[in-house]
């Protein structure tokens, strides 16, 4: 047998074996299709919500602690996982109770395996795509081996954070989307009064559509522009319906992809948003009391 014709047996093989978990894997997630959490009112144990931006370079990884409860969304591009790990280690993390992929891609699902290998996960959230990337195959490789609970997130995802806190997902709204990135998940995280809003790398298809259903529910102090501020998303509609005090974007120093683009910095320019950026500030702190919002940077 000739080598490539060998090479493109295995490669079919690979693929088979991928199809074959990612179906096995959503037959068992594809059962729900509405999510309840188990009763999860752990009472007041602080009185404090800390959302860190972690300086994962070209990428997203965003480290939540609220009442008992420790989350992750997205876990970097695994070029960086060694640096995401040491981030991770200095914030004394025993487990993650909810770790959530925005979606597929490499730079937000890298990292994903080591933080299964070295973490105890309760939950494990994605959207309901697959995708056929060694990424992905490593990811889903790694769930099955270390036995993590994977469901479905899409629009009226509502997760139970304890005391005065929730997670609520208004996208993936459709089944098939032509942009994987417009599978990613937009959710807020609601402390008492204060609200932030996360993006993933959403495109302005899936902006508009979540702000055509669901503007009024947008409101929030804190927004994780989309895309790590690439100009094809961050809409005025989606920024409008946000209307936030403070913005964050997550990208790498001198990034291939020239993120944030001129164009969405010159957007967000428009309005009044106190905006920080991982790739100039390092790793950026926002900590809520239910009432403010308190932001603190790294560099
Ligand atoms: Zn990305």
């Amino acid at each position: 047998m000739d080598y490539t014709k060998e090479k493109s047996i295995k490669k079919y093989k690979r693929n088979l074996t991928l199809k074959i978990i990612s179906i096995i894997l959503f037959l068992i997630i594809g059962c729900f299709s509405t999510i309840f959490t188990e009763d999860t009112a752990l009472g007041d144990t602080n009185n404090e919500l800390k959302v860190y931006f972690l300086d994962v370079g070209q990428g997203d990884s965003i480290y939540i602690r609220v009442n008992d409860y420790d989350i992750l969304i997205d876990a970097g591009s695994n070029s960086n996982v060694g640096h995401l790990m040491e981030q991770l280690e200095k914030k004394n993390i025993d487990d993650f109770e909810i770790v959530i992929a925005t979606h597929p891609h490499e730079d937000h699902i890298g990292g994903m395996t080591e933080v299964f290998s070295r973490y105890d996960v309760k939950e494990f959230y994605m959207p309901p795509v697959v995708h056929t990337t060694q990424a992905f195959e490593s990811m889903l490789n790694a769930i099955v081996k270390e036995g993590i609970k994977a469901k479905p997130i899409k629009e009226g995802t509502h997760l139970d954070l304890g005391s005065n806190a929730t997670i609520d997902v208004y996208s993936p709204i459709d089944s098939v989307y032509e942009d994987l990135n417009d599978y990613s998940t937009i959710m807020k995280l609601t402390f008492g009064d204060t609200k932030l809003i996360f993006t993933g790398d959403a495109e302005s298809y899936a902006e508009k559509e979540v702000v055509a259903k669901h503007s009024e529910d947008l409101k929030g102090e804190v927004l994780k522009f989309a895309h790590h501020g690439s100009r094809t998303s961050s809409t005025d509609e989606f920024i409008k319906a946000v209307s936030p005090k403070y913005g964050i974007i997550c990208c790498g120093e001198d990034n291939n992809y020239g993120h944030p683009h001129k164009e969405t910095v010159d957007t967000i320019s428009k309005y009044d948003i106190d905006t920080y950026r991982t790739d100039k500030q390092g790793e950026i702190e926002v900590t809520s009391d239910g009432k403010n919002i308190f932001i603190k940077t790294e560099k």
